[in-house]
C-alpha cells in the first residue's frame, strides 16, 4: 500500500507510542490528584507543555491541552468572540478555512456576530489590501489559517500579524497543517491564538493544543473542575498529552530533514504529472507550499473516479478534504481559487509522509498518469 493522505492523518510515531504505555494501566493516576502518586501524572503533563511551548517559543504558561484541531478553532472562535464582546462583534476570516473555523463562523453569525470572509487570490492567498479594507473599529478578531489543508498554500502570516497588532486586533490561526511541518515562532509571526492537532504529526488522534498568548482573554469552553489552569476542565488525558508531547519532540528534532526530503520527493511528483499529464492545473502557489502537499486538477476527469482507480491499485489518496467527501459540493477552496466546477471536481490531493520513498512517489506519478489516460479514453468513448 502506499498512503498519500498524510494532511487527513498520520500514523503514531513509535517513539510517542512508547511514551503513551506507562499512562494507561502503570501510572495511571489523576494528574490533579493530591498523592504522591499522582506526580508522575502530573510531571508527564508538565513535562509535554514545555515541550511545546519551545517548539513555539512560548510560555508552557500560553499552552492548553485539547481533544484536537476542532476543539482547538472552536474554542479559540467562540472564547475570543465571548470575552471580547463588548469591544465589538465583528470577526474577519477566510473563504478558505477548514471547516472548524468556517462552521464555528457561521454559528457565531447566529449568536449576532458579523463574519467577514476574505476572498483569496487564483493561488490561494489572502490580499493583506483586503484584510487592512475589512478591518472596523468593532472587529474584535482576525483568524486566518498558517497552511491550507486541501492546497498547501502557506498564508503571509507575518505580515497578517502585524497588520492585526498595529490595530490591536486578536489574531488567531489554524495550524493544524503547519505546525512541526515547518518553524512556527508565535513572536516573529505576531500570533495571539494558535491551534495544533496530535494526530496531524504521528501524535495520538483526539489530541491538541490551543496557545493562548499570556494577557488575551478567551471565556472558558469546557466548564467544569479546575484543570488548564482554571481555563479547559476534564481530567486530563494523560497518555495523549504524553503522546502529543512525545510526537512534538520528534518532529522538532527532525524538522530540517523532513522539509528537504519531502520538498524534493513533493517536486518530483510536481514535475512528473505536470510535464506527462496533458490539462494539469497545479492547485496553490508552486513555492509557497507546504512541503509535503501535491495538488492538481485534470480536465475532464472525476476525482471520485480517479481515487477509485488509485485505490484498485493499492494508492490512498484524496479528492478534497476528507470531511467534505461524500457531499456534492466541490470544495469551498477550489471555489475560492476560481477553479470552476468542472476543475474543481477533478482534484486529487496527495500528501507524503516520513515513510513516503522516491519510489513510491514514482510508482504514484505512473498511476495517476495512466488512470487519467484511461478514464479520458473512456469519456471520449462514451461521447460517440
Ligand atoms: C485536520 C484539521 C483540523 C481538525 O483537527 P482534528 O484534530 O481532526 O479535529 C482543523 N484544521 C485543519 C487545517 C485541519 O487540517
Amino acid at each position: 500500500m502506499i498512503y498519500l493522505d498524510h494532511a487527513a492523518t498520520t500514523p503514531l510515531a513509535e517513539q510517542a507510542a512508547a511514551s503513551m504505555q506507562p499512562y494507561f494501566s502503570k501510572d495511571y493516576a489523576n494528574a490533579s490528584a493530591f498523592y504522591e502518586f499522582g506526580e508522575k501524572s502530573r510531571e508527564a503533563v508538565e513535562h509535554a507543555r514545555g515541550i511545546i511551548a519551545r517548539s513555539l517559543r512560548a510560555n508552557p504558561k500560553e499552552i492548553y491541552f485539547t481533544a484536537g484541531g476542532s476543539e482547538s478553532d472552536n474554542w479559540a472562535l467562540k472564547g475570543t468572540a465571548e470575552a471580547y464582546k463588548q469591544y465589538g462583534r465583528h470577526i474577519i476570516t477566510t473563504q478558505i478555512e477548514h471547516h472548524a473555523v468556517l462552521n464555528t463562523c457561521h454559528y457565531l453569525e447566529k449568536q449576532g456576530y458579523e463574519v467577514t470572509y476574505l476572498p483569496v487570490d487564483a493561488q490561494g492567498f489572502v490580499r493583506l489590501p483586503e484584510l487592512e479594507k475589512a478591518i472596523r473599529p468593532d472587529t474584535i478578531l482576525i483568524s486566518v489559517m498558517f497552511a491550507n489543508n486541501e492546497i498547501g498554500t502557506m498564508e503571509p502570516i507575518a505580515q497578517i500579524g502585524r497588520i492585526a497588532r498595529r490595530h490591536s486586533i486578536i489574531f488567531h490561526t489554524d495550524a493544524v497543517q503547519a505546525y512541526a511541518q515547518v518553524p512556527v515562532d508565535v513572536n516573529f509571526y505576531h500570533i495571539d491564538l494558535l491551534s495544533a492537532s496530535g494526530h496531524k504529526f504521528y501524535g495520538p488522534k483526539g489530541t491538541g493544543f490551543l496557545y493562548i498568548r499570556d494577557g488575551v482573554r478567551t471565556a472558558s469552553f469546557i466548564h467544569g473542575g479546575g484543570q488548564e489552569m482554571g481555563r479547559r476542565a476534564g481530567t486530563e488525558n494523560v497518555p495523549g498529552i504524553a503522546g502529543i508531547g512525545a510526537a512534538a519532540e520528534l518532529a522538532m528534532r527532525k524538522m530540517s530533514e523532513r522539509i528537504y526530503r519531502e520538498t524534493r520527493l513533493r517536486d518530483y511528483l510536481i514535475h512528473e504529472i505536470a510535464s506527462r499529464i496533458p490539462g494539469a492545473w497545479l492547485n496553490g502557489d508552486r513555492y509557497a507550499r507546504l512541503p509535503n502537499n501535491v495538488n492538481f486538477s485534470f480536465e475532464g476527469i472525476e476525482g471520485e473516479t480517479l481515487l477509485l482507480l488509485l485505490d484498485a491499485k493499492d494508492i490512498c489518496a484524496s479528492a478534497a478534504s476528507a470531511c467534505s467527501t461524500g457531499s456534492a459540493e466541490p470544495s469551498h477552496v477550489l471555489t475560492a481559487i476560481g477553479r470552476d466546477e468542472k476543475l474543481a471536481f477533478g482534484s486529487l490531493r496527495m500528501t507524503l509522509g516520513e515513510a513516503t520513498t522516491a519510489e513510491d512517489v514514482r510508482t504514484a506519478a505512473d498511476a495517476v498518469a495512466e488512470s487519467v489516460k484511461l478514464l479520458r479514453e473512456v469519456a471520449e468513448y462514451e461521447q460517440q
